[in-house]
């Protein structure tokens, strides 16, 4: 395993060498056009350390639609304004099922069964917005300062289409506004949502930006965003619903807290140690990139490094 302080470097070329020679990369999310013309032979990967040195791979400084990974960042935000009373609105259980779906939410009284699905995301990008009067914006400020790329932004073209195909995402959040979970009007909330998702971000810049995850809650300045204990709580969520319906899998190949999204990012966090964003465009048939996953699972397979 890797002493503090290796160099990532040999190992994510062997990483890279491997998955260039492992056929089947998934298929690209085609529910909006703009994602389906993706190539799925691109391939990044990057390793942030706790000071902020960063080692990558291949595409790791080309943005990718950041998609559901930004959802890991909007639960950190509100959990740090507004702690506990967060989880009196969406749970911590994994769901078992796809990120998009509707069931359960009657049988649990509109209260999502985690903040990694989309409808636990719509009640955390809710609360943000009541919290800060501008969801997206705030994200986008805490990414940029994170990741010390002032150039980070939104894809407006992406968010548009979002919109355009948004009818899955506007039942979820009119149904759990029904029941007083969503407090701000629904087109507001998905406008925000939608932005929320077209972040353009690269490898680079989302391991950095994750970076204080594996500081128990520190932020990249010194600044505490998150207690010890709250770090841990996005860590163990990350872990148990980060991947869907493909969690325990996840679990069991890489062993490290993550979070994907249908852009074909993955972020993972080792802990006090590093964190790591991978992104090729493929996906499998729940919606985690292929070599994304194969990638972390080499990773951890090669350096010893995860939570087990
Ligand atoms: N924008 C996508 C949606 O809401 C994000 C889903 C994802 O990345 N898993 O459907």
């Amino acid at each position: 395993s890797s002493p503090p302080g290796a160099d990532f470097r040999p190992v994510l070329d062997r990483i890279a060498a491997d998955i260039a020679a492992t056929p089947g990369r998934g298929r690209p999310a085609d529910y909006i056009p703009l994602l389906a013309e993706a190539d799925p032979g691109r391939f990044g990967m990057a390793v942030a350390e706790l000071d902020g040195t960063v080692y990558g791979v291949g595409d790791w400084r080309q943005p990718f639609s950041a998609q559901s990974i930004t959802k890991v960042f909007t639960l950190a935000l509100v959990l740090a304004m507004e702690g506990e009373a967060l989880w009196e609105g969406v749970g911590r259980e994994p769901s078992g099922n796809p990120f998009n779906s509707l069931v359960q939410l009657e049988y649990e009284n509109g209260i999502p069964r985690n903040p990694f699905i989309n409808a636990g995301a719509l009640v955390v990008t809710d609360r943000l917005q009541s919290l800060t009067g501008d969801a997206s914006g705030s994200l986008l400020d805490f990414l940029r300062a994170e990741s010390g790329n002032a150039a980070l932004g939104f894809d407006g073209r992406v968010a548009a289409s979002e919109t355009a195909h948004g009818d899955r995402n506007a039942a979820l959040a009119h149904f759990m506004a029904s029941y007083g979970n969503i407090t701000n009007p629904v087109p507001d909330l998905l406008g925000q949502y939608f932005r929320q998702c077209s972040v353009e971000a690269s490898c680079a810049d989302l391991a950095l930006a994750a970076g204080f995850l594996a500081r128990h809650g520190i932020r990249a300045d010194g600044s505490t965003l998150l207690t010890r204990s709250q770090a841990k709580q996005i860590n163990a969520v990350m872990l148990t619903c980060g991947t869907y319906d493909a969690a325990g899998d996840f679990a069991h190949r890489v062993g490290l807290p993550g979070k994907s999204g249908v852009g074909g990012g993955i972020i993972a966090v080792v802990p006090g140690r590093c964190t790591l964003c991978v992104w090729s465009p493929g996906l499998d048939h729940r919606g985690n990139s292929v070599a994304g996953v194969a990638a972390l699972d080499r990773f951890t397979t090669l350096t010893g490094l995860s939570v087990f």
